[in-house]
C-alpha cells in the first residue's frame, strides 16, 4: 500500500519556538497531518485536516477563540481534496476517512470527500454530537463539518492488541493493515490509527503527543506553548500523560517496528514525506 503523507492545515500561533522549538521569528508553525493510502478498496484518507469550507468561510464555521489562538492559515491548496486531485485522483475515488478524533482541525475536511465512508470510535462520535457542554467542547467539535455524513462506521474500545495496545481491527470494508488504536486524554474517544506498509508499522498518533521531544525515550520533553495547549484542550489528564508514557515503552521496545509521528509536528511529518519519498 502506498502512504501518501499529506498536510492539511497550516496554524502559526504567536511565540514561535515556545510552540514548535525550532522558529526564528515570532509565530510557530504546526501541520495537520494526514494520510492518503492507496488500497485494493479505493483511496483511504487518515484525518482531513481543514476544508474548503474552512477555508472560504472560516467563521461561524470554526471558533474564532480558537482561530485566534492557532492563528490558522486557510490556504485552499492545503485542503485534502485539492492535494488529492493534485495527485491524480477525484473526490470519488476516495472511499473511506478513518479519523483520529472530530477535532475541527482533524474533520474540516470530510464533507469534501461525499462518498467516503467515516470511521471513527464510538465514543468519539458520542462525544462530538451529545456530548458538547464547556468552553473548550463547544469550540473544539463543530458538527458542521460532519453534519452531512450518511455513513459513518463507529467502533467500541477494545479488541486483538496490538503490541500491548488495544486495537480495533476490521474496518468496515478497510483492509486488515490498518487499526484504529485507542489512546484517549486529548478526547474521550481518541485514537491512533495503525497502518502497516511493507517495511513495518507506521502509527499516526494525532493527538495523543504534540511535540517530537515527547517521544525521546531518554529525556521526554514539550514546548511550554504545546504543554499549555495540551492541557488547555485535554477531558482527562491521567489517561494522556499514561498514553505518552505506552507509546514511549513502544517506542523504545519496538522502534524497528513501528514509527510513531503526531498531528501538529510540522519537523516530524516532513520527516515521514522524505521517507515515503526515498521508499516509496
Ligand atoms: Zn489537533
Amino acid at each position: 500500500m502506498r502512504i501518501h503523507y499529506l498536510n492539511c492545515g497550516t496554524d502559526c500561533p504567536l511565540g514561535g519556538p515556545l510552540f514548535d522549538g525550532i522558529s526564528k521569528g515570532p509565530l510557530a508553525r504546526l501541520s495537520c497531518a494526514a494520510q492518503l493510502i492507496e488500497t485494493d478498496q479505493g483511496l483511504v484518507l487518515i484525518d482531513t485536516g481543514y476544508g474548503v469550507q474552512d477555508v472560504r468561510h472560516p467563521h461561524p464555521r470554526l471558533s474564532r477563540t480558537m482561530d485566534a489562538l492557532l492563528n490558522i492559515r486557510f490556504r485552499i491548496e492545503e485542503t485534502a481534496i485539492h492535494q488529492v486531485k493534485a495527485l491524480g485522483f477525484s473526490a470519488d475515488d476516495v472511499r473511506h476517512i478513518v479519523l483520529t478524533h472530530l477535532d475541527f482541525d482533524h474533520a474540516g475536511g470530510i464533507e469534501d470527500l461525499p462518498r467516503a465512508r467515516v470511521h471513527v470510535m464510538e465514543r468519539e462520535r458520542d462525544a462530538a454530537e451529545h456530548r458538547r457542554r464547556g468552553f473548550v467542547a463547544r469550540r473544539r467539535y463543530r458538527p458542521v463539518q460532519w453534519d452531512d455524513v450518511r455513513d459513518w462506521r463507529t467502533y467500541a474500545s477494545g479488541g486483538e492488541p496490538w503490541f500491548g495496545f488495544d486495537a480495533v481491527r476490521e474496518l468496515e470494508g478497510l483492509p486488515p493493515e490498518i487499526l484504529l488504536v485507542p489512546l484517549p486524554g486529548h478526547t474521550w474517544g481518541h485514537a491512533g490509527i495503525a497502518v502497516q506498509n511493507g517495511e513495518g508499522w507506521v502509527l499516526n498518533a494525532g493527538d495523543a503527543y504534540f511535540y517530537r521531544g515527547e517521544m525521546d525515550v531518554a529525556n521526554p520533553r514539550c514546548t511550554p506553548g504545546l504543554r499549555a495547549y495540551q492541557k488547555l484542550m485535554e477531558v482527562d489528564r491521567e489517561s494522556r500523560l499514561r498514553n505518552q508514557d505506552r507509546l514511549r515503552d513502544l517506542k523504545r521496545e519496538q522502534g524497528g517496528a513501528v514509527t510513531i509521528f503526531c498531528s501538529h509536528d510540522a519537523v516530524e511529518l516532513a520527516g515521514m514525506q522524505v521517507s515515503a519519498t526515498n521508499t516509496g
